[in-house]
């Protein structure tokens, strides 16, 4: 990509309206823009961002075995109205009607349609358990959406359903969905802790949110410090190997204010190992059993008996997790956005000094460019004629993780090179490529 012909619209400062550093950021580089309260359109730069989370969301969904489909964002009231939650979800639910007075909504979660085009296809205990998920905008008109598109009303999340026999069945869904997540967000180069939850809505008795510590996040939690050391690196998709891992987690105390007991806390937590502070949820998993399957009436025949399947549902707010992300990895003193490469807008940027009457350092720059597309790094070239400095600056604040510098120091076929906000060698192209692509795999 050339820069002069990108839709990137930087802004010299911070937007006053933003209070916090993602919401700064993403509208300083022009990632987003809103269209009305709570509502925003996504520019190429943030849109390319969460469209590469969205594939790790996805591929980690794929892992466990969960099956993709796609649901519409239009839902008809009818399957509400069978659940009972028409009425009880009040005035989050954004309500249309359509030309023949049919009342619809715009979905914000989807457990009653799923449930509806389970019941009318499977029928058989043998059929399951069925695992699927979508990626899909919701609607939610909150009553205080802010920001920026942390918590606004449109937003695009994933949200997956199962559906088994029995509760142990439906438990180890369950912890199948656990271990994703934390695979996800590991991905992700995310902390993410589950803490035992409130179900509000959903419905339920069973159910974790995955939280990163942010002090600007929404969620007050206190936990047990040395939950930071869980890993679930050898846990394996079996029953067993599944029920240790929670078992792992569930050895310290970590709990969202909705569950918070003072006592359990002091008694649970020696002093030295208690944290009690802020997170951002960025997942959340239920456990719910036939909530849905009964009113709704979604069974299966199990030797000649009709048993209500047992459900639970798990969302990842995809959208949320670009601010989450920025919240957790922005360099706000020295304006450096550390996006894991995985994830970044760009992998390297191209900076040539440009003077007026010298094309030199731009053709150069020019034919990296071409070398570092045939070898599949996705680059982009500061072909504008800005200032050097502010040119380096410019890529620091948006954070493409290398940087290329063709100015006073480059040599010969060397180059200044740098991963940002580290120090600068004169390597070749060749030797640059390498560093690269050995990176990226890696990550
Ligand atoms: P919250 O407690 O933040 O309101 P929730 O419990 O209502 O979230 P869920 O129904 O569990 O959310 O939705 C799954 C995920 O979707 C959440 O973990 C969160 O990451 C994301 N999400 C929920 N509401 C919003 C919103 N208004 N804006 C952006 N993302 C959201
Ligand atoms: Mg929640």
């Amino acid at each position: 990509m050339l820069f002069s012909k990108s839709f990137i619209p930087i802004l010299k400062n911070n937007p006053s309206e933003a209070v916090i550093k993602s919401h700064q950021l993403m509208l300083r580089v022009g990632m987003i823009k809103q269209s009305s309260a709570g509502i925003y359109s996504w520019l190429p730069l943030g849109f390319k961002i969460m469209k590469k989370i969205e594939q790790i969301v996805r591929e980690e969904q794929n892992r466990i075995g969960v099956q993709e489909i796609l649901m519409p964002t239009i839902q008809s009231s009818e399957i509400w109205k069978e659940s009972g939650r028409y009425e009880d979800y009040g005035e989050e639910m954004l309500r249309i009607k359509d030309r023949q007075s049919r009342e619809m909504l715009y979905g914000p979660t989807n457990e009653e349609l799923i449930t509806d085009i389970f019941r009318s296809s499977i029928k058989s205990y043998k059929s399951l358990p069925q695992l699927l998920y979508h990626i899909q905008w919701k609607f939610r008109d909150e009553l205080r959406p802010r920001f920026g598109i942390m918590r606004c009303r449109e937003f695009f999340m994933k949200d997956a359903y199962s559906f088994d026999l029995s509760d142990d069945d439906a438990k180890f869904s369950y912890n199948k969905f656990f271990l994703s997540y934390l695979r996800t967000f590991k991905r992700l180069k995310l902390s993410a802790i589950p803490m035992a939850a409130d179900t509000g809505p959903i419905g339920g008795n069973l159910s974790h949110e995955f939280i990163i510590l942010a002090e600007t996040g929404e969620s007050k939690i206190y936990t047990d410090k040395r939950i930071f050391e869980v890993n679930s690196e050898k846990t394996e998709l079996n029953k067993k190997s599944l029920i240790n891992l929670r078992e792992k987690y569930e050895k310290y105390y970590a709990v969202t204010d909705e569950k918070f007991n003072k006592n359990d806390f002091e008694t649970n937590v020696p002093e030295e190992f208690r944290l009690s502070t802020k997170g951002i949820e960025v997942g959340h998993i239920f456990y719910f059993g036939d909530k849905y399957s009964k009113p709704m009436n979604a069974s299966v025949d199990y030797k000649g008996k009709k048993e209500f399947v047992k459900m639970g549902s798990y969302g990842v707010g995809v959208s949320r997790l670009v601010g989450a992300i920025i919240e957790a990895k922005y360099d706000d003193k020295n304006e450096i956005m550390n996006w894991p490469i995985s994830i970044s807008p760009y992998e390297c940027a191209i900076i040539p000094l440009i003077n007026k009457n010298d094309n030199s350092n731009l053709e150069k720059a020019l034919n990296i460019y071409k070398y570092l597309n045939e070898m599949n790094i996705d680059t982009i070239i500061d072909d504008t004629e800005e200032n050097f400095s502010s040119k380096i600056k410019k890529f620091n604040l948006i954070g493409i993780p290398f940087q290329i510098k063709i100015g006073k120091k480059s040599e010969g076929n060397l180059y200044e090179f740098s991963e940002i906000g580290e120090e600068t060698k004169n390597l070749s192209v060749e030797d640059i490529v390498k560093i690269i692509i050995n990176k990226k795999k890696i990550n």
